[in-house]
């Protein structure tokens, strides 16, 4: 009996000691919101971590349609994306990789997942020997400033449930380091990239659907379809969240054409240019 009171009061004393590690955890966390409030990552307006009228912003944008950054990139494949990377859905796609939001995979997936449905409509035909999802690998210095691959998490939860898709994250690596792309233009990007990327022999014969967030210059997607293709991919597509337009300077007279330029597909309306 003194032994059955001594492990209760033991394990009394645990239930407290944790009761009071959580309510010391609960006044932390509710004074650094006092100090730091939430703040909504589309807009960065106060009160919500996504607020109504980003969701409603995101709930008009039109279906998921083709994207081709421009120029095209030789092997560039098929590729479906969901929204124009600019204002809240390229601010959301930040927070999400690289500010630790993993939260907004809520508002991400379902963008992604309209792409992947996209393109896995275009492989009628050609996925006879089995349908992949790959997402584009990233380079490990990412994987570890991140500790985690918040693309592939995003690509699972966009992909779950769709008919006759097997996600097949092992299927793509990179071979060799590379440099960071983000301040590369089109030509450093595909030079930083060319060869970079190795596929599982186990790819051959199979359709893919690649996932990235972004549509930038298309040099990822182009390197990623080469290497399934060199591993005798029977077809390769592609799906991303968003798609950017390029910068072009026109070559008359030198006048930045931002925004005059859109990528293929994304929206059918006229929008403004992309900033930054
Ligand atoms: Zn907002």
């Amino acid at each position: 009996m003194r032994a059955v009171e001594a492990a209760a009061g033991e394990h009394g004393w645990m239930v407290n000691a944790r009761a009071g590690l959580r309510g010391s955890f609960l006044a932390v966390r509710a004074m650094t919101e006092l100090a730091m409030p939430v703040r909504c990552a589309g807009c960065a307006r106060p009160g919500a971590p996504w607020c109504a009228s980003c969701r409603a912003a995101v709930g008009q944008l039109p279906k998921a349609g083709r994207a081709a950054p421009t120029p095209v990139p030789s092997g560039f494949p098929r590729t479906w994306a969901s929204a124009p990377y600019e204002g809240a859905v390229r601010r959301a796609i930040v927070a999400y990789k690289d500010e630790g939001r993993r939260d907004l995979a809520a508002v991400l997936a379902p963008l992604l997942r309209e792409a992947v449905v996209g393109a896995v409509g275009a492989t009628r035909g050609t996925a006879a020997h089995g349908l992949w999802l790959v997402a584009v690998p990233s380079s490990s210095k990412a994987r570890v400033r991140r500790g985690d691959a918040p693309l592939e998490a995003l690509a699972r939860r966009a992909a779950y449930g769709v008919e006759g898709l097997v996600q097949a994250p092992w299927a793509l690596a990179l071979g060799r380091g590379v440099a960071d792309q983000a301040r590369l233009d089109h030509r450093a990007r595909a030079a930083n990239l060319s060869r970079a990327m190795c596929a599982d022999p186990a790819s051959a014969g199979r359709t893919v659907v690649l996932v990235d967030d972004v549509v930038t210059t298309g040099a990822t997607l182009a390197e990623a379809a080469r290497a399934l293709r060199d591993a005798g991919c029977s077809d390769v597509v592609a799906a991303c969240v968003a798609a950017t337009r390029r910068r072009t300077t026109h070559p008359r007279d030198g006048v930045d054409r931002a925004g005059e330029r859109r990528t293929g597909g994304i929206g059918r309306r006229v929008l403004p240019p992309v900033r930054g």
